[in-house]
């Protein structure tokens, strides 16, 4: 294979592009992450957000059937008072007791409920943050995922270009490894041993090497090794 030399010349550029787009995939995955990170956290602050208002209503609930209760009682001391009896005397107090007691508990509540309101304006506030931070961080990473595709295009044209000089045997072995090892399939070999596993090479095939003339693995890693 006379041009062997050449095409593993255009190999070592092919990786150098292949490496690049190995980058750029990886950068895309971590714009579209972010967007689904933002995503996550406006969805949770959206729930927070309802949670409390919940919290605040069953308050709210809790605290109208209080005052009914007070109503109920109120007109039943009324009514026990208008009768006027000595034996509702004893009722009158019970009554008045139980009235003291449930506005203790009113007091208590519209402490709870106006802790639980501004818990609720926080926890808004905080949905509608968590929304903007998601709108911006959706448009920071579209704009960075428009610019990658672009570039991913522009490596993907310079790489066809470069493989059509290629033997289709000796692409087929590069692609194999390089589904192994993207942008890494090449390996340099450096005072005996593979340039990136370090695993050592027997003399002979490191003189096969240097006359690179034929397609070889590296033993250790199965990476296509060269002298370039
Ligand atoms: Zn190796």
């Amino acid at each position: 294979m006379a041009n062997l030399a050449a095409s593993l010349d255009t190999l070592w550029r092919v990786q150098q592009l292949d490496a690049a787009l190995r980058d750029n995939k990886q950068a895309m995955d971590r714009a579209r992450a972010d967007t689904t990170r933002a995503g996550a956290a406006q969805t949770k602050a959206a729930t927070s957000a309802t949670e409390a208002e919940t919290a605040l209503h069953r308050l709210r609930t809790e605290h109208k059937e209080l005052e009914q209760e007070l109503a109920r009682l109120d007109s039943r001391i009324r009514k026990l008072e208008a009768e006027a009896a000595q034996a509702s005397q004893a009722a009158v107090q019970k009554h008045r007791a139980e009235v003291d007691e449930l506005e203790g508990k009113g007091l208590e509540l519209l402490d709870r409920i106006s802790a639980a309101e501004k818990a609720v304006t926080a926890a808004r506030g905080a949905a509608a943050e968590a929304g903007k931070a998601r709108e911006s961080a959706g448009k920071t990473a579209a704009a960075k995922i428009a610019d990658l595709e672009a570039e991913a295009g522009r490596l993907r044209g310079q790489r066809e270009a470069l493989v059509v000089g290629l033997a289709p045997e000796l692409l087929a072995v590069y692609e194999s490894a390089q589904t192994r090892y993207p942008g890494a399939a090449l390996a340099r070999v450096a005072d005996g041993f593979c340039g990136v596993c370090s695993g050592e090479l027997t003399r002979q095939l490191v003189s096969q090497l240097k006359a690179r003339a034929e397609l070889l693995r590296c033993p250790h890693c199965l990476r296509l090794l060269d002298m370039p």
